[in-house]
């Protein structure tokens, strides 16, 4: 059985991820989702097990002593990581996985699965992607400062990519998202 294809969303802060990997999901049902660990508090609405494990970060230590996860960073003040054994058993199964992480995280997944199909979503522009960083709303004047400029650190990552998608419509970066994963299964097919 061939194995599935590692799919790694990335990009900056606000630029939309969630919402893009959350449509996808929709979309294309036979999709994995990698549900990372977090030490970060829950958001309102946010369900353990099904947006993060949120753990403490003592849990969460424990889990870097262990092994259990295939890449991890500390991001704003909070950790989070992915579990390693759900990715590696999805992938041997032959199924389709994608990670939504930040941008450190993703450059370590590169470095233990180079032939990981990695994707830097863009903002449509620096000013759209603060007005999203802002307008979120869920965030101190501090935190929401950190972020912008953690931002526009990651945005000059983009070169270590293989694509790079604007999320300037979450249905057009999902339909060119669906495009890049049917690509590279044709380039990977084998008689
Ligand atoms: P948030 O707190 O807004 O849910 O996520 C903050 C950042 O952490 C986002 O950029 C998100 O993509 C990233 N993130 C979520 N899960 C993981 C993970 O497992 N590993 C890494 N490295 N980043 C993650």
């Amino acid at each position: 059985m061939n194995r599935g294809l590692l799919i790694v969303l990335s990009g900056p802060s606000g630029v939309g991820k969630g919402t893009v990997c959350a449509e996808l999901r929709r979309r294309a049902p036979n999709l994995i989702y990698s549900v990372s660990a977090t030490t970060r508090a829950p958001r309102s609405g946010e369900q353990d097990g099904v947006n993060y494990f949120f753990k403490t970060r003592e849990q969460f230590q424990e889990m870097i002593a262990g092994d259990a996860l295939l890449e991890y960073a500390e991001y704003v003040g909070n950790y989070y990581g992915t579990p390693r054994d759900f990715v590696e058993k999805t992938l041997a199964e032959g199924k389709d996985i994608i990670l939504e992480i930040e941008v450190q995280g993703a450059l370590k997944v590169k470095e233990k699965f180079p032939e990981g199909v990695f994707v830097f979503l863009l903002p449509p522009s620096l000013g759209e992607l603060k007005q999203r960083i802002v307008g979120r709303g869920t965030e101190t004047q501090d935190k929401i400062d950190h972020r912008l400029s953690v931002a526009v650190e990651e945005m000059n990552l983009l070169s270590r990519y293989d694509y790079a998608v604007v999320n300037d419509r979450i249905e057009c970066a999902c339909e060119r998202i669906q495009a890049i994963i049917t690509a590279e299964h044709c380039k990977r097919e084998r008689f």
